[in-house]
């Protein structure tokens, strides 16, 4: 079975546009691949963000002791 032909808009390489390709159509997977590695370091959590994600963290983390507890007692 043959897919569409693209061109990619980021390195202008073609590339097979495969219905389960993740990421933007416009993208070859190797351009796709390099922009998914990278948002979690370009991300800066500002810091209300970060307060509330720590607050998540000791929710959970609260959480899972409390599981914890009473599959031993
Ligand atoms: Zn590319």
């Amino acid at each position: 079975m043959a897919f569409p032909i693209k061109v990619c808009a980021i390195c202008s390489e073609e590339f097979e546009l495969r219905p389960d390709k993740p990421g933007f159509a416009n993208r070859c997977p190797e351009c796709t691949a390099q922009e998914s590695s990278e948002p979690a370091a370009k991300h800066r959590l500002t810091a209300d963000e970060l307060k509330a994600q720590k607050e998540v963290d000791a929710a959970r983390r609260h959480a899972i002791r409390d599981l914890l507890y009473r599959k031993d007692s």
